[in-house]
């Protein structure tokens, strides 16, 4: 499988080549050149088996080029043999047709964790293979960065350095990113917002000559590694409840789109999904670009659910691309657009997004209400990204079509909110209860892209 840009004007790269460069040149994004399709029997074939068995059948036409056919299962057995839950990703029901994916069941207790395990397996694999090492510069709103210094620490071939808005992630979030000990793995708390840290990454993939000699990796939701792994899942959870013979739907909390996105190749793979529905919070971009608005960013305002508190969500290139014909050039405008406020979508590519995509936004009441009538009346203690999952999908399911929200993080990791909402504590699993005894390591840095770069040099392979 090729891969190729959203702006058209990168060079077309292998799977491993577009998994270690993370974002391309020419500013976009990587893409398979085509959507694998599985056939009916195929999919209907899924049903009844282990987890990694779907994600090596559902992931290797877009890998086989790069990784064999036995090494590719390894790497998939390591990725989730941490995680808490046999299923992986189990199914529980909230009522008669609404269901709850539960994606918190990994070592940093959020979906991330699906993607993240399974990229820090993939680069251990590619770089031993090529004698070679990367410095990974990650932005995380939180779970991303957990998530990335969990799968890479420890790795010999890998430095990772992790930027998050300082004040702006929970505790838990913070305490996952600062108190691993090991030595290739560092913390930068910045001071900005999430917006801020993503645009200082991209600044640093654009300044080729840093990029060159630090060897600069990314694993962003804009690396489509990240993507890929978590396709899996929209099949799991749709063949346990009838696909390919019965249509499902997915309501998603988005920020960044990756996740949803993940969820529209699924359907362009075959996969029978009815609707896809974005959820967001108070940060309203998508939302806003879905209902006609266009796509104009403003301030983001914190929230009870960080992770999404996002207003330039960089995967949606990836879905415009599709919107509008797999037309690079159209993409790279719209993202010239962008550099000074926004865009209009237009009507064709408008037609095409609302043939998959619904949308609707939660506010922070009834993101707490959510939460409290969903212990009320299902028994299920969500966290506040679950909870504008479910409050959207409540307004939007159909009564014919089974609908799975997905749930996002674990409620312990946002304890404040879910206590507020519901009176209950969330207690940590126990495998992680000494969290908040071990000793943190953190470098308070401003917001400038010069002094991020200089730290970075400085610390590489300590
Ligand atoms: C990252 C994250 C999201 C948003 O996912 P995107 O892929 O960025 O849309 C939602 N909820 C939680 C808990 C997250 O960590």
């Amino acid at each position: 499988m090729k891969y190729i840009s959203t702006r058209g004007q990168a060079p077309e790269l292998t799977f491993e080549e577009a998994m270690l460069t993370g974002l391309a040149r020419d500013g976009g994004l990587y893409l398979p050149a085509e959507i694998p399709v599985m056939l009916q029997d195929e999919i209907a074939a899924l049903a009844g088996l282990p987890y990694e068995e779907i994600a090596f059948r559902v992931m290797w036409p877009y890998v086989s080029g790069s990784f064999g056919e036995d090494e590719f299962k390894e790497i998939i057995a390591r990725a989730y043999q941490v995680f808490g839950h046999d299923a992986r990703a189990p199914l529980k029901q909230l009522n008669e047709n609404h269901f709850l994916l539960e994606l918190f069941h990994g070592p940093t207790l959020a979906f991330k964790d699906f993607a993240m395990q399974l990229i820090g397996q993939l680069f251990q694999v590619a770089l031993k293979r090529r004698g070679d090492r990367v410095t990974i510069v990650g932005a995380t709103s939180g779970d991303t960065g957990s998530a990335a210094i969990e799968a890479f620490r420890g790795l010999d071939a890998v430095d990772v350095f992790i930027l998050y808005p300082h004040g702006r992630v929970s505790e838990v979030q913070r305490r996952q990113m600062t108190t691993p000990a090991d030595s290739n793995v560092h913390a930068l708390a910045v001071d900005g917002d999430f917006d801020d840290c993503q645009a200082a990454l991209k600044d640093m993939f654009n300044d080729f000559d840093f990029r060159d000699e630090v060897k600069l990796a990314g694993v962003n939701s804009i690396n489509f590694a990240r993507v890929l792994a978590q396709i899996v899942y929209y099949f799991s959870a749709a063949v346990s409840l009838g696909a390919p013979h019965r249509k499902v739907s997915f309501t998603v909390p988005t920020g960044n789109f990756g996740d949803i996105f993940a969820g529209y190749l699924a359907k362009r793979m075959g996969l029978p999904i009815d609707r896809l529905v974005v959820a967001t919070n108070q940060n309203d971009i998508l939302h806003r670009c879905l209902s006609g608005e266009g796509y104009f960013k403003g301030d983001t305002i914190p929230s009870i659910s960080p992770s999404m508190d996002i207003q330039v969500s960089s995967n949606f290139e990836r879905a415009l691309y599709y919107a509008y014909g797999e037309d690079g050039s159209a993409v790279a405008q719209l993202m010239d657009e962008l550099k000074t406020g926004g865009f209009n979508v237009s009507q064709g590519a408008m037609q095409a997004l609302r043939e998959s995509f619904d949308s609707g936004r939660v506010s922070e009441d009834e993101t707490l209400a959510t939460i409290k009538h969903t212990l009320a009346n299902s028994a299920e203690l969500v966290c506040p990204h679950t909870a504008v999952g479910i409050k959207v999908a409540e307004e939007q399911r159909r009564a014919d079509v089974p609908m799975i929200t997905l749930a996002t993080a674990h409620p312990a990791k946002f304890p404040a909110a879910v206590e507020e909402a519901s009176g209950v504590h969330p207690p940590l699993p126990s495998r992680m209860s000494d969290l908040y005894e071990r000793p943190e390591r953190v470098t308070r840095i401003a917001n400038d892209l010069g002094t991020l770069e200089d730290h970075i040099r400085r610390h590489i392979a300590e």
